[in-house]
């Protein structure tokens, strides 16, 4: 029997099983759709925090270099938000196919020892107190934890008894994956005027990727769409179709606004798609949910090393506000891209214009926006830093801390030191000393801060259970 056993294969489901296996747990996937590759793409934007969690698995440089990198983001006609200031290492968003971020994802995981039965369905998730147990169309498996990472429809959701409360907020959004023969001079093109919108960017592998929208023409979701309907939408919206020929994907989809209340139900977890839902607007979809597998999954291999259950359930204290707080910012980009009247989108240009001059609220937006502004609730009493996102902070040895963090251990940042303190905990010195002692936990933000290093032991137990039943994992 697997220690975890992850539903769904997509960008969440496989970062969660990757760490899982890396801290020596055993999981496996079940996955609906057979083994092979789509080059369809729903997600292509990566943002800063991804970047940087997918920096301390030694995955970053290679992702970056499937992309393009976009400095400036663009929320509709002439708003722009400078992502050059970002405090990271990756100051843009990375423009790059949802299925590059699953391949990388995917091949780490099966190093790391992940199993994954693909063709298998997950039609039933039941539990006791001791364990849980998933029926596919043809098996059963059981667990000692499960994930549903199996997307919007997600089946564990429903199995578990979740509601998925929240409403559509636009119907009959165009989809449309096309060849350009005049291709648009910035990276990414966006505009409503009247009863259009569109938004156009490239993918960086010959495609470009168009979303359209016509207030007056709200069809089921199944209604065929032709290149000719996107053409004529976008030309209206941005005085040109670019020429658009050649579509590999044309579509329409619907955009929901649904948050689960309960992010943990007893043994089983909801995450990615399968947790919330918000408009592609801003791109945080994928990069939510690998934030929450990065949040999850070293919580469980903790547990599992014999740290004290209550430590899963800071998952809903971690999380679920940032999910809320995702649907309300991304709810906010796509009201504002769609508003009908012209005074209406001249004041909205201005008035977020003006709020983005004052350098509180850009940080606050930049930092929503890309992930790196995220901070969890600390305990009652503890010091300053805990539950802020560590910055990747230069090491007395040359490297950083990203790098350090690199194999899904607790990475302890002093004066001096270097090496193990024992399987759970790399010892690493700053490069500019001073400054508490910290401990930062696998995800990148901070578990413990102080001085004592009398309360470590305590701290670890309670954040990375008992040493020693797992790898090193360096
Ligand atoms: C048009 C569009 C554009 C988008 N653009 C962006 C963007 O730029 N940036 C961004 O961050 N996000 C974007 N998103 C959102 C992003 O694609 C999703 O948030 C992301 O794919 C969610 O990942 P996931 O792993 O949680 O779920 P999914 O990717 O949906 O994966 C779920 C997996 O579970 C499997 N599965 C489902 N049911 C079962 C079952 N019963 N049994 C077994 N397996 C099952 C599925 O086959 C699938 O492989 C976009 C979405 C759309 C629709």
């Amino acid at each position: 029997m697997p220690d975890v056993i992850v539903v769904g294969a997509g960008p969440t489901g496989l970062l969660l099983a990757g760490d899982l296996a890396e801290a020596g747990i055993s999981v496996t996937i079940l996955e609906r759709r057979d083994g092979r590759i789509s080059n369809l793409s729903r997600a292509f934007g990566v943002h800063a925090r991804t970047l940087e969690q997918l920096d301390a698995r030694g995955l970053a440089d290679a992702l970056v270099s499937t992309g393009a990198t976009l400095g400036e983001l663009r929320l509709f006609d002439r708003v722009t938000v400078d992502l050059g200031r970002l405090p990271s290492r990756f100051p843009y968003l990375l423009i790059t196919p949802q299925y590059n971020v699953e391949n990388l994802l995917l091949e780490r995981a099966l190093a790391a020892g992940v199993e994954i039965v693909h063709d298998a369905e997950v039609v039933d998730v039941r539990q006791d107190a001791a364990e849980v147990t998933v029926t596919t169309d043809g098996k059963t498996y059981r667990a000692a934890y499960v994930v549903g990472a199996d997307g919007f429809h997600s089946a564990v959701r429903r199995a578990v008894g979740q509601p998925f409360p929240g409403k559509s907020v636009l119907k009959s959004i165009m989809l449309a994956d096309v060849k350009v023969t005049e291709p648009p001079a910035e990276m990414l093109t966006v505009n409503g005027v009247g009863d259009a919108f569109a938004f156009v960017a490239p993918f960086g592998d010959g495609y470009y990727r168009v979303f359209a929208w016509d207030r007056r023409r709200a069809v089921a979701d199944d209604e065929p769409l032709t290149l000719e309907e996107v053409r004529e939408v976008t030309e209206r919206a941005l005085g040109t179709d670019f020429g658009m020929h050649d579509p590999r994907w044309l579509s329409r989809f619907h955009s929901d606004e649904r948050q689960v209340p309960d992010y943990r139900v007893g043994r089983v977890f909801l995450a990615g798609d399968a947790a919330h839902a918000h408009s592609p607007a801003g791109g945080q979809g994928m990069n939510t949910g690998l934030q929450d597998a990065a949040n999850l999954s070293w919580k469980l291999a903790a547990v599992l090393h014999g740290a004290p259950d209550g430590l899963l359930d800071t998952y809903q204290t971690e999380r679920h506000p940032v999910g809320r707080s995702v649907l309300r910012s991304s709810g906010a980009i796509i009201r504002g891209a769609m508003l009908k009247s012209p005074i209406g989108r001249a004041v909205r240009g201005f008035a977020v214009r003006r709020a983005l001059a004052v350098p509180r609220i850009f940080t606050r937006v930049t930092g929503q926006i890309s992930g790196v502004g995220y901070t969890y609730p600390a305990p009652r009493g503890a010091h300053a830093l805990v539950g802020t996102r560590a910055p990747d902070v230069a090491l007395a040895d040359g490297g950083r801390l990203y790098e350090a963090l690199r194999g899904g251990h607790f990475v302890l940042i002093g004066d001096s030191g270097t090496g193990f303190r024992d399987d759970r905990v790399r010892v690493v010195a700053r490069l500019k000393t001073g400054g508490p002692l910290v401990l930062v936990r696998p995800d990148g933000y901070v578990g413990w801060a102080g001085t004592e290093t009398s309360q470590l032991d305590r701290v670890l137990s309670e954040l990375a259970g008992t040493p020693a039943s797992r790898g090193t994992g360096h």
